[in-house]
């Protein structure tokens, strides 16, 4: 699709002979556009991109109008718009057009695409309502008034006040304090009238916003001062280019993030500067806030519905200049877009598990595309896909070899914790090395940071000699348990297994995995270190934005000596007392049955052991595994990121997988079990008739997802494989079958369609 001339026949202005019918989309799962007439009142006052309230069935919706036209030509007699809420448009023609292509590209409508690019309560939210006061309509003459008013000078002051203005409420109590009772009297006496008024919000933003100075910044080391060049230049030619910028944490990336944007901003041009949501910590806030004052709108999860609006009505109104957010900060309404930086862009929260399911940093590659901006992503373990994007030239690679103040790596290694059962008859959590590594940087006054990760709660079985874990003959993805049926179940193509009598390797004892959380940990390590003070963190402990920040406070204070959490903790915090971290199972990532599911382990492991000495001394890293010898824990060891994308990538080409091939999941949840089962089963067969003479696509399943039950809901997944992503979509859209599900969906039967899925459980 050619962008430029979408925008161009999207960006309508209106004139002398205005169209007399809207073309409106809806946050509904709709195909088309709905029609309405535009009535006399509101003729040349509907834009494209405004909000509109229509009839729909027997109710009043909002919807966004996408197209004016003054062609009807059917016989159907058109309903009229009731209400416009907006004088200017609200979504731009360049986002229209953007929300367009997602919405197409994956399967949302476009009305759910502009729905996830505005903010949210967008409706309720942009209005406030006041209650001002007014003359009476129709007061008496002069000499009545002042009769009425002769034995109170209050009530004649505030007369005379209002008399000389409307005004509301509150700054009628600030003028004149006290005056409740006397408006009550003016209001018996018919003097006066109080009505409610409707008024947009406002955010404030102090005047000097746009021309304070730019906070000092760093000299760069000749490395980064060497990318900062190449990156300006692009800055420069104002050209749509985009690059990764591969360097571990701490070798200075967000300083070069920092420079560009401020190159940009010294250019009249604006900025997007995205982050996991994770790690939109108070230190990153307050870094931006540093350099760039009050030119920063920060969209973090912790503002109400209200406030959100209010950031982004910020920077649609352009008095800020960038904006800083996680996944949705890619929608940012910002005209003259400069740049858009992905900060840690291999990260799962990019991607949106709801509808629209859209990627965040494939979105931004699109928008960047169109306006001519440079895109940087950067990453200390960059995601297979940009790896395999570089080696195609289609982002350019800059690499960081070394950290800011050569800080040295921590170093990594291993306990295997088979012979901690068999040799040592150890079945705790902590093996003895790590304890007594736990032990030693407690009486040095050191912390310690110790990880479980605890995703992935789908059974999987080993063996306890010889750690093998039973996999997927044909798929290579961990097979997962099932104990209604006693199986075990592959939930990309539905292979089914019996659980073994003994290891298919060594012959030794295989077991279920149970599962075991942070909460036993903490136990474990209380019981061993009871004179340590230790806190957890993890989904169930922190409530909110505060004991996230409680523990920040805490860390840096030295008052917590062991930190035991989950991934939470792994991203954008800088404990340089920190010189331990322990990976208490390393497994449980490892096994997540998942084809990325090595990737994410080698993303993590590396991430966590990036936490291990920032400060003056070496780090350490201590690995619990069952499986010491899985090539993957080599490159971790030897921080060898590049190698790994090497060795992984040839694994990915030969078992079909991205970046190689391109996958579309298709789900189908249902309360009923066999109407779930039977429906997956209809539309397999379905697909794979429709398929059967097209090269290069295959159809995997229907399966039984990994996390099959879930709420008294059953789920299954089929999933289509190709070459071309157009192709798989092409399918998908001459599905008769499948547009039928569609739009027949329900509480009892829900279909779903995930376009580059990014967790397959
Ligand atoms: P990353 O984003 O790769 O983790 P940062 O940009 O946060 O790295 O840099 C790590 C630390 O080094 C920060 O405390 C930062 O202030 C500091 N730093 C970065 N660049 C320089 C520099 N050129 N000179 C001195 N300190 C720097
Ligand atoms: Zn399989």
């Amino acid at each position: 699709m050619n962008i430029q001339t979408e925008i161009d026949s999207l960006s309508e202005k209106p004139s002398g002979n205005a169209k007399p019918f809207a073309e409106v989309v809806f946050n509904l799962p709709l195909r088309e556009p709905f029609t309405y007439k535009i009535p006399p009142q509101l003729l040349g006052k509907v834009r494209v991109g405004m909000r509109v309230l229509v009839p729909f069935g027997r109710r009043r919706i909002t919807g966004y109008v996408v197209n004016l036209t003054d062609k009807w030509d059917k016989p159907i007699r058109l309903k009229a718009i009731v209400e416009l809420p907006d004088t200017e448009p609200i979504v731009s023609a360049e986002l229209l057009s953007l929300t367009r292509w997602l919405g197409e590209y994956y399967q949302s409508s476009w009305g759910e695409a502009i729905s996830a690019a505005l903010p949210a309560g967008l409706d309720k939210a942009g209005y406030q309502l006041v209650k001002s006061v007014r003359l009476a309509s129709s007061l008496p003459d002069e000499k009545e008034i002042e009769r009425l008013l002769k034995r109170s000078p209050k009530q004649k002051s505030v007369f005379d006040l209002i008399r000389q203005k409307e005004i509301n409420l509150p700054e009628l109590q600030t003028r004149i304090p006290k005056s409740q009772a006397a408006l009550r009297s003016l209001k018996e006496k018919q003097l006066v009238e109080v009505y409610t008024e409707k008024k947009v919000r406002e955010a404030f933003v102090p005047e000097n916003a746009m021309t304070q100075p730019f906070g000092a910044s760093l000299t760069f080391t000749p490395e980064q001062q060497a990318i900062f060049k190449k990156l300006s230049l692009a800055i420069e030619t104002e050209k749509f280019e985009s690059f990764l910028l591969h360097g571990v944490t701490g070798s200075g990336k967000t300083e070069i993030y920092i420079r560009c944007i401020q190159r940009v901003l010294e250019k009249g041009k604006t900025a997007i500067m995205m982050v996991p949501e994770i790690s939109l910590t108070p230190q990153t806030v307050e870094r931006f806030r540093q350099r760039f004052g009050d030119r920063v709108a920060i969209l973090h999860s912790g503002l109400s519905q209200t406030e959100r609006y209010l950031e982004w009505k910020k920077i649609r109104d352009e008095k800020v200049s960038i904006a800083v957010g996680a996944r949705s900060a890619v929608f940012a309404p910002f005209k003259n877009l400069g740049i858009v930086v992905i900060d840690e862009e291999h990260d799962s929260s990019y991607k949106q598990d709801s509808n629209p399911r859209y990627h965040a940093r494939d979105t931004a590659v699109m928008r960047a595309q169109s306006l001519n901006a440079v895109v940087l992503m950067g990453s200390a373990t960059p995601s297979l896909e940009s790896a395999q994007n570089t080696r195609r030239g289609k982002y350019q690679y800059l690499s960081l070899e070394n950290r800011i103040g050569e800080r040295m790596l921590p170093i990594v290694s291993m306990v295997d914790m088979r012979r901690e059962r068999k040799e040592f008859k150890n079945f705790a959590m902590l093996s003895g090395i790590l304890r007594s590594a736990i032990r030693d940087r407690l009486s040095r006054k050191e912390q310690v940071f110790l990880f479980l990760n605890r995703r992935g709660t789908a059974r999987f079985v080993f063996c306890t000699d010889c750690g093998y874990v039973l996999e997927c003959a044909h798929c290579s993805v961990t097979l997962t348990f099932h104990g209604k049926e006693d199986r075990l179940l592959c939930h990309y193509c539905n292979f089914r297994a019996r659980m073994p009598g003994r290891c298919v390797e060594c012959h030794g004892e295989v077991i279920r995995f149970s599962g075991f959380g942070t909460q036993k940990l903490e136990e474990e390590v209380k019981k061993n270190f009871p004179d340590a003070r230790i806190t957890r963190l993890d989904r169930d402990t922190t409530r909110g934005r505060d004991s996230f920040a409680a523990m920040h406070r805490n860390m840096i204070a030295g008052k917590i000596d062991i930190l035991i959490g989950t991934q939470m903790i792994t991203k954008g915090h800088d404990f340089p007392n920190v010189t331990l971290v322990g990976v208490v199972h390393a497994d449980l990532s490892l096994n997540i049955p998942d084809f990325r599911s090595c990737e994410r382990a080698f993303q993590l492991l590396t991430q966590v052991a990036g936490r291990a000495g920032r400060g003056e001394v070496p780090g350490k890293v201590i690995i619990q595994t069952n499986n010491p010898d899985h090539y993957m824990f080599e490159f971790v060891r030897e921080h060898d990121v590049n190698a790994f994308h090497e060795k992984e990538l040839k694994l990915r080409g030969q078992l079909n997988y991205p970046p190689f091939t391109r996958l579309i999941a298709v789900e189908i949840v249902s309360t009923n079990e066999s109407l779930g089962k039977r429906t997956a089963e209809k539309l397999g067969r379905a697909l794979a008739q429709q398929t059967i003479r097209q090269k290069g696509v295959e159809i995997l399943g229907p399966s039984k997802a990994a996390l099959y039950q879930i709420q008294n809901k059953f789920r299954w997944h089929l999933i289509l494989r190709g070459q071309n992503m157009q192709t798989l979509q092409g399918i998908l859209a001459d599905s008769q079958e499948l547009n039928e599900l569609k739009s027949s969906s329900s509480g009892k039967l829900k279909l779903s369609i995930d376009v580059d899925p990014f967790n397959l459980l």
